[in-house]
């Protein structure tokens, strides 16, 4: 009889996006006549920008021919596109990250688990809470955790809390860890972090020997100069940190999938025999074994990401959903609400108004406006009391959703 893998029986708090389904199809159910708005799951929703569409119609009639075919390529990803990764996102910023240690991939949500791969298994792991359910739900899976309490934690787990008390800037561990996730512009809260916040974190890692794990999956929507964009602008961060990135939010890629991870050389950590190991090797071994390369279209649609057109697209791209953002933020503050985030992240973060719980305002929305948001609890406990709001969508939409909103709060 085969055995299965016990720890996924622990993922009892993994229940957020289906419960939201389930309550929004009984709704549905007893109001059919009702259009509902959805600003809850963090999808992008307009088309594919045109240079990327062409640079792929081009692959897909290049591999029509036997001369320009393509079969398997290398499982790191095409040199053109690595380098003009390295070129654009990290050279033009100042970070010196060679294309060499870029690793194209089919997504930020496969590599933000996949990583695990090559981390031992009794690392000390800490997560900011709320947090992005991935990361929590990766090392639960693999045998990180215990149980989880009644408020969704795991045991085994450090959680750092970020609320409005601390402004969204979840204090330093208080005893040493070994790994720790952070994802800025944050996703659910819409807080960034500032230089002097990433660089007390390198300075953190690089003294207690942490591995940092940097998604900046909403890099592409910062708008304050001064708000860094890679983990690579810190100094000293190539010696503590792995950064995830991914064309789904910035290029509207959800669908078409293509990400990248950066593994600097001379990054290490430890063996259980006491010695360095470099984990770019290791994550080399892991993706050619276990991954065989994204297709050659989609890498070329990515390629075009970076090309005048592609990124004059993608800025126009970005700032339809950053008014999006700034609509909802005002709107809801002219409603007389509390919020945060919405300035350099797509995510606007809604204190509930006069203490209601997540999941109580998210009923209230629904059944009052027919507007479905995420329930901050969802995210971890220190999320319970706030909700989120989703700017990835139409401009009618959110306009209406939001005229709703501000109506039902006026009665
Ligand atoms: C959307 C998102 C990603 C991107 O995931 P893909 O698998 O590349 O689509 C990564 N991290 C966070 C926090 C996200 O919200």
């Amino acid at each position: 009889m085969a055995r299965i893998n016990d720890n996924y029986l622990k993922l009892a708090a993994g229940y957020l996006f289906p419960e939201i389904a389930r309550r929004v199809n009984a709704f549905a159910e007893a109001n059919p006549e009702a259009k509902l708005i959805k600003l809850g799951i963090g999808d992008v929703t307009e088309p594919l920008p045109e240079a990327i569409r062409t640079a792929m119609i081009r692959a897909v009639n290049e591999m029509g021919k036997s001369e320009s075919f393509h079969g398997y390529g290398p499982e790191q990803g095409y040199a053109w596109l690595r380098e003009a990764i390295a070129d654009h996102d990290y050279k033009a910023r100042g970070c010196e990250i060679d294309a060499s240690e870029i690793f194209v991939s089919d997504g930020s949500k496969c590599d933000s688990g996949n990583i695990l791969d090559i981390l031992g298994h009794d690392n000390t792991i800490a997560v900011c809470d709320p947090v992005y359910p991935v990361y929590v739900d990766t090392n639960v899976m693999a045998g990180h955790t215990g149980g989880a309490n009644e408020d969704g934690r795991y045991e085994g787990l450090v959680y750092l809390p970020m609320t409005d008390a601390n402004s969204f800037e979840p204090a330093l561990p208080e005893s040493p860890v070994d790994v720790v996730y952070l994802c800025y512009p944050n996703n659910p809260t819409g807080a960034t972090a500032s230089r002097e916040t990433l660089k007390a974190w390198v300075d953190y890692a690089l003294a207690n020997n942490t591995l940092i794990l940097f998604d900046a999956a909403y890099h592409a929507f910062i708008t304050d100069e001064d708000v860094p964009h890679s983990i690579y602008e810190i100094e000293g961060a190539r010696k503590c940190a792995i950064e995830f990135r991914s064309f789904s939010k910035n290029a509207g890629f959800t669908g078409t999938r293509c990400a990248f991870t950066v593994v600097p050389k001379g990054l290490t950590g430890k063996a259980s025999d006491g010695s360095d190991v470099e984990i770019h090797g290791l994550w080399n071994r892991r993706q050619s074994t276990k991954f065989n390369g994204v297709s050659y279209i989609v890498q070329r649609g990515a390629e075009a990401a970076y090309s005048e057109e592609g990124k004059a697209q993608i800025e126009e791209l970005v700032g339809f959903y950053m008014e999006n953002a700034r609509l909802i933020r005002e709107g809801l503050i002219a409603a007389g609400m509390t919020v945060f985030g919405g300035i350099n992240a797509p995510y606007v973060w809604v204190k509930t108004p006069d203490g209601v719980s997540s999941w109580d305002f998210f009923d209230q929305l629904l059944n009052e406006a027919h507007v479905v948001g995420t329930p901050g609890s969802g995210f971890g406990a220190s999320g319970e009391g706030y909700f989120r709001i989703s700017a990835f969508n139409s401009r009618e939409n959110v306009e209406e959703a939001l005229q709703r909103i501000g109506a039902k709060l006026a009665v």
